[in-house]
């Protein structure tokens, strides 16, 4: 009896696997997108009929998984049930709950049965019934003359071409969830559907955030948000979007409409953010460096001006040989005071982000090292 037991722990345990997916299986390559890969074709050629075809698979797969329990259980008894005792007493024990039984077989055909009769009528005129058809379906009258209503297989060329495109934007938020964001389109792709909005009359809105302590060996926190995405248009179903807050930059670069993010709603600063921000603090109590040419863009940003001068400030000597020491630095002034401490920061030791501050770096242009009393905002003239 207890063989069964494990058997069964076993199957749910793969299941599982086969449901959601470890980082393991989706390494291995051990997912159903994976292992039919040949037959649902190119989802960068057609990103929709990729989908439509790989939803109604595992959907299709995941009603069998009882089914082909079953049937394993009872071969796979059968046989081990012969061969090591000779006879069929575990499976009559088994069966000893008949009513049980009953029920659990006819589910386990029914489930499969009715996935396939569904799946079939999906399929009928090229999909049309399907619930990515569906959803793609509602933005179909593009213009507001209803008699000029394209039909959904146009809509969904329009967003294959744009997913053909590289400058989209993907965020995997676990093994069986991704979100899409192109030109005009945000998608969120999910085992059975995918969800889309088109940007111009999408809402969105940031209304929930949570955090989660990381394990002890990385430190930190990890900071997730909740986006909730409304469309305008009539029929269309909202979703949301649950995100690491670390990604929400990329999304919100490729979206052109404005995010609302709550007021309840605060963002963690990274450990780099708050450091940028108390070696902001430390080098404003510097004495400033006063500078009479014209100052350049910062060569780390592109953006700010340069607005930081490396000038030996700190009280160690210059010059007694110990390498430990600050040194001069004649470069002109070239960076901004961002992207100096992120230059400082990249240069410190990881694990041990304590010691930053008080540590030294070399200067990006010439390798003189310098502490942060050496960091001296330009006196403009
Ligand atoms: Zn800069
Ligand atoms: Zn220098
Ligand atoms: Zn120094």
């Amino acid at each position: 009896m207890s063989a069964f037991f494990f058997y069964t722990l076993f199957y749910i345990l793969i299941s599982g696997c086969i449901v959601y997916p470890p980082i393991e299986f989706v390494s291995a390559g051990l997912t159903i997108k994976d292992i039919f890969s040949n037959w649902l074709g190119s989802e960068n050629e057609f990103f929709i009929q990729y989908h439509i075809r790989r939803s109604a698979l595992t959907l299709f797969i995941h009603s069998m998984l009882p089914f082909v329990f079953l049937f394993s259980f009872f071969s796979l008894g059968y046989t081990f049930g012969l061969i090591l005792f000779g006879h069929l007493d575990a499976i009559e024990v088994l069966l000893g709950h008949a009513n049980l039984w009953i029920i659990f077989i006819t589910c386990t055909v029914l489930l499969p049965s009715y996935t396939s009769y569904k799946i079939l009528t999906w399929s009928m005129n090229n999909w049309n019934k399907h619930p990515i058809a569906q959803n793609i379906a509602v933005y179909c009258n593009s213009t507001n003359n209803n008699s000029n209503r394209i039909s959904w297989t146009t809509v969904a060329s329009d967003i294959n071409i744009e997913y053909r495109r590289i400058d989209k934007t993907i965020i995997t938020t676990n093994s069986i969830i991704c979100i899409i964001a192109t030109d005009n389109w945000i998608i969120k792709v999910l085992p059975y559907k995918i969800m889309i909005a088109h940007q111009n009359d999408a809402i969105l809105i940031v209304n929930r955030s949570d955090t989660h302590e990381m394990s002890p060996m990385t430190r930190g926190e990890v900071q997730f948000i909740n986006i909730e995405v409304k469309s305008t248009r009539i029929g269309s179903q909202p979703f949301d979007i649950r995100l690491n807050a670390l990604d929400f930059k990329n999304l919100q670069d490729k979206i052109s409409r404005p995010i609302t993010i709550l007021q309840n709603i605060t963002f963690h600063k990274t450990l780099l953010e708050k450091f940028i921000d108390s070696f902001k603090e430390q080098v404003q109590e510097n004495p400033y460096y006063e500078y009479t040419e014209e100052v350049s863009q910062c060569i780390g940003c592109m953006q700010a001006l340069s607005n930081v001068k490396l000038y030996k400030l700190c009280s160690n000597d210059i010059g007694n040989g110990n390498p430990a020491d600050c040194m001069v630095c004649s470069c002109r002034p070239m960076w901004c005071i961002d992207c100096m401490a992120k230059w400082f920061a990249s240069r410190q030791d990881e694990a041990a982000p304590e010691t930053w501050l008080s540590s030294k770096c070399t200067c990006p242009g010439c390798r003189a090292q310098f502490c942060i009393l050496d960091v001296c905002l330009i006196q403009p003239m």
